[in-house]
């Protein structure tokens, strides 16, 4: 009989993944091998986690939801060694789990299906720690992955997808239906790859500042990047960095918002940002 017995929390976004196919697409595609650290966000009734557990041996897990914990490790005996850390994911700290585990200073790797509700948090909690972790694979909400994974010209070009590219390669890897799940969504999901790119390959010099003419830029996506940026460069500043001033930041690839970014920082201070 199964240990989990209490109804899935619609708060805490608990749509538990029941199709065996998609399961076994998510192990293929996190590829465990010998020595990996895995660590998956929202464990949940261990749809993931136990063909994880039983395929690599070791796992550590966060989970929030108080009532999933004695049921995961009990259900996870006899399978591997399971650490459950019982916290809000965004208050764990990734760096410290990659050096924290008695194997020494490395890196994690993050899998899970996440909680709709608070994924972006997730993925931006993540980012700060990206150091820390080699790669992740996450279901989200497939809206959110296409947001994630285009380039400029798409409807769906902005801010998450330019904070995200700059940082890591993000590959979307299948759909998967709401009938997969248990209770099902009401909209479809997707499975995402992100990896984190080497400091020197992120090549952003003032991350605050990226961030802020990121947001600044797609903050009224119709206007163009003259009056959208206004708060934080000139027109003449735009042009000096390669870019029209009458572009819309939803034509600007990543690399261009890096390289205007950069010319902003290395401004004389009387001309930078304030
Ligand atoms: N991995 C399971 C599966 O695929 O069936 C469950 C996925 S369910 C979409 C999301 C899981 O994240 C739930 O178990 C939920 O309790 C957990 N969760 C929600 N908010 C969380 C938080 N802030 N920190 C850690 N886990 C959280």
């Amino acid at each position: 009989m199964s240990p989990f017995k209490a109804p899935p929390k619609k708060n805490l976004g608990q749509h538990f993944l029941t199709d065996r196919r998609f399961i076994d697409l998510i192990v293929l595609a996190v590829d465990p091998q010998p020595g990996d650290r895995l660590v998956e966000i929202g464990p949940g009734q261990g749809a993931i986690t136990f063909p994880l557990l039983r395929r690599h041996g070791e796992l550590t897990v966060i989970e929030f939801d108080r009532d999933l914990i004695t049921p995961l490790m009990e259900a996870s005996e006899g399978l591997g060694r399971l650490t459950v850390i019982h916290k809000d994911v965004l208050q764990v700290d990734f760096g410290k789990l990659a050096s924290d585990d008695g194997h020494g200073a490395g890196q994690i790797r993050l899998v899970g299906n996440l909680p709709y509700n608070i994924s972006s948090p997730i993925l931006f909690h993540a980012l700060e720690h990206a150091a820390a972790v080699r790669d992740m694979h996450f279901m989200l909400q497939k809206e959110v992955v296409d947001r994630m994974a285009c380039g400029p010209g798409s409807k769906v070009y902005g801010r998450l997808g330019v904070m995200l590219q700059a940082y890591c390669t993000v590959t979307s890897l299948f759909d998967v239906p709401p009938e997969a799940f248990r209770p099902p969504p009401k909209v479809d999901s997707a499975v995402v790859r992100l990896v984190p790119l080497p400091a020197a390959e992120v090549g952003i010099h003032d991350h605050a500042l990226y961030a802020r003419v990121v947001r600044d830029a797609f903050g009224q996506r119709r206007k163009t990047l003259r009056n959208a940026l206004s708060q934080v460069c000139s027109g003449a500043d735009i042009e000096e960095a390669g870019l029209r001033p009458d572009a819309r930041a939803e034509q600007i690839a990543v690399a261009e918002f890096k390289h205007l970014a950069n010319h902003l920082s290395a401004l004389p201070p009387d001309r930078r940002p304030a």
